[in-house]
C-alpha cells in the first residue's frame, strides 16, 4: 500500500517536471512521517525514500533512535522550534525548514556542532496565523545572518494557504521561487539559497511546476 503510494506520487512527480522540462533528478521528495508510527515510517524507508521530516521535537528523537540502522537516512525538521528545545534536536537533524527568527538563529549558533543547513521560512501570503518571514523582509533578515557561522541558509521554505486555488499556490509558490532567486542572486557565502522547500500533498504538482526542489508530503504517501 505504502510503495503504491510512493510510486503513485513518484510518477506525479516526473510528469509534473514534464510539464515544465524540468528534470525529477531536481526534485527530493522528503517523507512527512509526522502522523504515522515508526514501523509505517520503516516501510517508507525500506521501499527507496530516503529523506524524512517531522515536527515535533521528541517525535523526531524517537523515531531517530527507533530507526538507526539506517543511517543514510537524512533528518528533517519542519515544524516551528521552540528555542528551549534547540539544544537537543539541532544536532540530530540533517535540514532545518523553519528559521524565522534571530533569536532562534542565535540559539542555533549557541548550540550548533556542526554547520547547519537551514531553509528560511516565508510568510508568503501574509495571512496572520502563518509563521515565517514577511517577503519584503527576507532579503535584509538573511543578510543579518551573516556573523552566525553555524547556519547556511540553503534555501527558502513556504506553504501555501490552506484553502487556494491552483491559481493562486501558482502564483504565491512562483513568489517564493523569484524570491529565492534574487538570494541566490547575491552570493553571499552564508547563503546560497539554491533551494525551493514547497509543495506538500494537496499542492506538490503545482510547486513543481513553479520550480520546487524540495516537496513535503505526508498524507498522500500514508494514506489506506
Ligand atoms: C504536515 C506538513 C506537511 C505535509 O502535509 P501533507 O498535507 O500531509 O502532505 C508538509 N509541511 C509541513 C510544514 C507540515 O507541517
Amino acid at each position: 500500500m505504502i510503495s503504491e503510494n510512493l510510486h503513485k506520487i513518484q510518477q506525479e512527480i516526473q510528469d509534473s517536471c514534464a510539464l515544465v522540462s524540468r528534470k525529477a533528478s531536481e526534485v527530493r521528495l522528503v517523507a512527512v512521517t509526522k502522523s504515522v508510527d515508526s514501523e509505517k515510517t520503516r516501510k517508507i524507508i525500506e521501499a527507496g525514500v530516503t529523506d524524512c521530516a517531522e515536527n515535533r521535537v521528541e517525535k523526531l528523537l524517537e523515531k531517530k533512535q527507533q530507526l538507526a540502522d539506517f543511517p543514510e537516512v537524512n533528518w528533517h525538521f519542519i515544524g516551528n522550534l521552540q528555542r528551549r528545545k534547540v539544544k537537543s534536536i539541532i544536532n540530530e537533524v540533517d535540514y532545518f525548514h523553519a528559521l524565522d527568527s534571530l533569536k532562534l538563529a542565535q540559539e542555533i549558533q549557541k548550540r550548533a556542532a556542526k554547520t547547519i543547513a537551514c531553509f528560511v521560512e516565508v510568510n508568503i501570503s501574509g495571512e496572520a496565523s502563518k509563521q515565517g518571514i514577511a517577503p519584503e523582509d527576507v532579503v535584509s533578515f538573511i543578510e543579518e545572518l551573516e556573523p552566525f557561522d553555524k547556519i547556511n541558509v540553503i534555501g527558502l521554505m513556504t506553504m501555501a494557504p490552506l484553502a487556494s486555488s491552483e491559481a493562486e499556490q501558482l502564483h504565491y509558490f512562483h513568489q517564493l521561487k523569484e524570491l529565492q532567486e534574487k538570494i541566490a542572486a547575491l552570493h553571499l557565502a552564508h547563503a546560497p539559497c539554491t533551494e525551493t522547500s514547497m509543495g506538500m500533498s494537496n499542492d506538490f504538482a503545482v510547486a513543481i511546476q513553479a520550480g520546487a526542489t524540495v516537496v513535503r508530503i505526508g498524507t498522500a504517501l500514508f494514506q489506506e
